[in-house]
């Protein structure tokens, strides 16, 4: 099964793409993971997106698009992957179509958690992001067992540094400009589901788990 998870910032994709890819042992392909990866690392490719990610704009379709069909081209993505922050613009949604095709194959599902606007602030700048594995924490919501540290892999947690008030407002902008689009161009696929993300985590999760049914 090949999915992807739609939603705005904050909705939840990195925390139910955790719980989905373990429980369907497929593997969880957040490009915003990538490129913090590259940035603690001082990549080149780090070095350029860090520009983008700290103002809270998109990081040019060019680099994303070559990190994600170069992933996707591993063989763990042979029987189906989760994309999560992929696609994020139109012109991504097509090439990710076009170059699936050319690997006969083709996206199954497009999930997307609807979060309305007035639950994002709150979630974001309470997010505490484990620095080496990327699980998503929240200091009220979502708490881990021990403060600062990852349940998942003992990681320090920190707050990201485009969590800020006044960042995480330009990316509810350029998310409703450049991504919310991508609703329409699933649906018209056919391949489009909703959930309620205002749910608990654990609700959200099992309507995620009855949409993806036992066809994974
Ligand atoms: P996204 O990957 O879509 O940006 P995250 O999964 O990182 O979102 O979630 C954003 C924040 O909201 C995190 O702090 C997370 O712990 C919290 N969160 C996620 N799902 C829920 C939920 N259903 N209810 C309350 N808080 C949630
Ligand atoms: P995320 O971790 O998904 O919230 O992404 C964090 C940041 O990484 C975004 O605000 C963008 O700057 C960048 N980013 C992640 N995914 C993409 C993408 N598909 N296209 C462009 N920029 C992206």
């Amino acid at each position: 099964m090949k999915i992807i998870l739609l939603g705005p910032p904050g909705a939840g994709k990195g925390t139910q793409a955790k719980l989905i890819s373990h429980k369907y042992s497929i593997p969880h392909i957040s490009t915003g993971d990538i490129f913090r990866k590259n940035i603690s690392e001082q990549t080149p490719l780090g070095i350029k997106a860090k520009s983008y990610m700290d103002k809270g704009q998109l990081v040019p379709d060019e680099l994303t698009n070559e990190i994600v069909f170069d992933r996707l081209q591993n063989d763990d993505c042979k029987n189906g992957f989760l994309l999560d922050g992929f696609p994020r613009t139109v012109f991504q949604a097509e090439e990710l179509d076009r170059f699936l095709q050319g690997e006969d194959t083709k996206i199954n599902k497009a999930l997307l958690i609807e979060v309305p606007q007035e639950f994002i602030l709150d979630r974001m700048t309470g997010r505490r992001m484990c620095k080496d594995c990327g699980a998503s924490y929240h200091v009220k919501f979502n708490s881990p067992k021990v403060e600062g540290v990852c349940d998942l892999c003992g990681g320090e947690l920190t707050q990201r540094k485009d969590d800020k008030e006044e960042t995480v407002k330009e990316r509810l902008e350029v998310y409703s400009n450049q991504t919310a689009p991508l609703v329409e161009y699933y649906a018209t696929q056919g391949n489009l589901a909703k959930v309620d993300g205002t749910l608990e985590i654990e609700e959200v999760f099992q309507n995620l788990c009855d949409i993806l049914g036992s066809d994974i």
